[in-house]
C-alpha cells in the first residue's frame, strides 16, 4: 500500500494517505523526519530557504526556512506567491495537449435536439415560471401531472417545475439583472426539455414573458397567464390541459446513437477535503479529457475554487480572446466580492489547512485538476451557452446549488459532482454522478455514492482506472442505460439562480 502520494513528476512533496509515523519509509530514500498528519506534505528533497514548494508542477508557495528532505511541510512554513494578475495572464503556452489515452467509446445512445446543437440524456417536460408567485399553484398541478397523465405517456421521464426566486421586486434593469434573465432565458431551452416550450406566468411579473421567449414561441399554446383564468381550479385544468399537449408530442422522442461531440456534461465538486484533489478531482479531469478528445463539451466552473490558479487556465486558453474573456469574468467576481467587503485571506478554512490544505493556491490546484488537461476552447459568463466544443470555462459561483442551476441554464445534460464531506445534492433537469474523494463517504453512504475514488489513495486503483470508469458510468448514464442515485431517489435541490443584482 502507498503511503504518500505524489501528483506531478514535478513535485517536491508528496501528501501522506495516512498517518505517517516518524522515522518511517514513505518511498524510496525518503523517511519521515517528523509525524506528518493525514493529508498533510512531506519534503521529497531538500528545499533550502526562499526555493518554490511544488505540487500539481506549480509554485504553492516558497520556503520561508530550510525544509530537510522528510520534513512536514505546513502552512507555517511556505510564502503565498503573489496572487495572480488578471490583466496580465501569458496565454496558450499550455494549449498544446498531450493525451495519448483512447476513449473506449465516441458515440452514445441521444435524444437529437429538433433544433439542432447538443443532444438530450433525458426526456423531460419543464414548465418554466416567470415569477416565484406561481410556484405554489405550479407545484400542485405538476404533483398532479405526474400522478395522472405521465403514466400515459412512457417515454418521457419526467415533469418538473422550473420554480426560482426570481421575477418581481427586483431591479429588472439593473446591469447584473442581464445574468439571472438570461440564465432562465436559456434554461427553459435545456436540450433535455426536447424543444417543447411551456411558461406559467402571473400576469404583472417585472420579468415579463417578453424577456423569455422570442415573438414566435410567446403565444397561447406556450403560455398561461395566471391572472387571465378565473380561480383555482381553472389554474390547474389550463397546466393540466397544456402539458399533455406537450407530453404527447415529447412521448414520440426515441434515442438514436449520436457522436459523443453531441453531449455537454459538466462538473463540479462540493463539501470537498484533501483527499479531493488527489483522487475524485484527477479520476474526473481524466474523465474529462477522455470525453474532450471523443469530441464531447465539459463545462467547469466555481470561479473563487480557481481564482488563485487561474493563471494555470490562462496558459491553456486557446487564444488571446479567450484568455481575455476568464480575465475579465475573473475581474467582474473579485469586484462583486469587493462589494460585499469579503475578505479572501478567510480562505481557506481552518478545516482546510487541519486537514493538509496550506494555502489558497493548493485549494485552487486542487479545484482545477476537475478540468483535467485538456486546453480550454472558451469561457462563459454566468448562464451563457456555448458556442464551441470541447472544454469550456462557465463562470459560476462555486455554492453548489447555485453553479448547478447555472451550468444547466448553459446547456448541460449531466452533471459529475466530486465530494469529500458528502452532500446528497441533486437535479430535477438532469443526472447527477456523485463521486467521493474517500473510501470511508462510500461506506457510509453507499447508496448515495456512484463511484469511489477514494481507493486512488490506497493504491488499489489509479487515477486512469477510476476516470475510465467514470467515463464508462458518464455514457452509460448519459444513453439512459444507468441511473444514479441522485435521479433515482429523485433527489433534487431547488434551483437557485444566480442574481447579483439589487431585490427590491
Ligand atoms: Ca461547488
Amino acid at each position: 500500500m502507498h503511503r504518500c502520494i505524489k501528483i506531478n513528476s514535478a513535485d517536491n512533496v508528496a501528501v501522506a494517505i495516512n498517518h505517517i509515523g516518524k522515522g518511517t519509509v514513505v518511498i524510496d530514500g525518503v523517511s519521515a523526519r517528523n509525524d506528518i498528519p493525514q493529508g498533510h506534505k512531506i519534503a521529497l528533497e531538500e528545499i533550502p530557504e526562499g526555493s518554490p514548494i511544488i505540487r500539481y508542477g506549480v509554485i504553492l508557495g516558497y520556503a520561508l526556512q530550510d525544509i530537510r528532505k522528510g520534513d512536514w511541510v505546513n502552512e507555517n512554513m511556505l510564502e503565498l506567491p503573489p496572487t495572480p494578475d488578471v490583466t496580465r495572464m501569458t496565454f496558450g503556452t499550455r494549449a498544446g495537449w498531450d493525451f495519448h489515452h483512447t476513449p473506449p467509446k465516441t458515440t452514445f445512445e441521444g435524444y437529437r435536439n429538433p433544433k439542432g446543437g447538443f443532444a438530450g440524456t433525458r426526456n423531460i417536460l419543464a414548465i418554466t415560471t416567470t415569477v416565484q408567485c406561481v410556484a405554489g399553484v405550479l407545484n400542485i398541478a405538476v404533483d398532479r401531472i405526474r400522478r395522472e397523465i405521465l403514466p400515459k405517456y412512457p417515454n418521457v421521464d419526467d415533469v418538473i417545475p422550473i420554480n426560482h426566486a426570481y421575477g418581481c421586486g427586483v431591479a429588472i434593469d439593473a446591469p447584473d439583472a442581464v445574468i439571472p434573465i438570461r440564465a432562465i432565458k436559456n434554461l427553459l431551452d435545456n436540450t433535455n426539455f426536447g424543444g417543447e416550450i411551456m411558461v406559467v406566468a402571473l400576469g404583472c411579473e417585472k420579468l415579463t414573458v417578453d424577456r423569455i421567449l422570442g415573438d414566435q414561441d410567446n403565444n397561447g399554446g406556450n403560455v398561461i397567464v395566471l391572472q387571465e383564468l378565473e380561480g383555482f381550479d381553472a389554474m390547474i385544468r389550463a397546466v393540466m390541459e397544456m402539458a399533455e399537449r406537450k407530453l404527447a408530442r415529447l412521448n414520440e422522442r426515441r434515442r438514436e446513437t449520436l457522436p459523443l461531440s453531441d453531449l455537454c456534461i459538466g462538473i463540479q465538486c462540493g463539501g470537498s477535503d484533501a483527499f479531493s484533489g488527489i483522487t475524485s478531482n484527477p479520476a474526473a479531469g481524466f474523465a474529462a479529457d477522455l470525453l474532450v478528445k471523443a469530441g464531447a463539451t465539459v463545462l467547469f466552473s466555481e470561479v473563487t475554487e480557481v481564482r488563485d490558479g487561474v493563471h494555470i487556465l490562462a496558459e491553456r486558453c486557446v487564444s488571446e480572446e479567450v484568455c481575455k474573456k476568464l480575465g475579465n469574468e475573473m475581474a467582474w467576481y473579485d469586484n462583486y466580492l469587493n462589494k460585499g467587503q469579503v475578505d479572501r485571506s478567510a480562505n481557506p478554512t481552518p478545516g482546510n489547512k487541519k486537514g493538509g490544505l496550506s494555502n489558497i493556491v493548493e485549494k485552487a490546484m486542487g479545484s482545477i485538476t476537475k478540468s483535467g488537461t485538456s486546453p480550454i476552447v472558451e469561457v462563459l459568463a454566468p448562464g451563457e451557452k456555448p458556442g464551441r466544443k470541447g472544454l469550456i470555462f462557465a463562470a459560476t459561483p462555486a455554492s453548489d446549488f447555485v453553479c448547478g442551476a447555472m451550468q444547466l441554464a448553459s446547456g448541460i445534460t449531466l452533471q459529475v459532482f466530486t465530494t469529500g464531506r458528502g452532500t446528497p445534492y441533486g437535479l430535477a433537469a438532469a443526472p447527477v454522478i456523485k463521486v467521493s474523494s474517500r473510501t470511508s463517504l462510500k461506506n457510509i453512504w453507499n447508496d448515495l455514492i456512484d463511484i469511489d475514488a477514494g481507493t486512488i489513495a490506497t493504491g488499489e486503483s489509479t487515477i486512469e482506472e477510476k476516470g475510465m470508469e467514470l467515463f464508462d458510468y458518464i455514457v452509460r448514464v448519459a444513453s439512459g442505460e444507468a441511473r444514479p442515485a441522485a435521479e433515482k431517489y429523485r433527489i433534487a435541490n431547488d434551483l437557485c439562480i444566480f442574481n447579483p443584482a439589487p431585490v427590491t
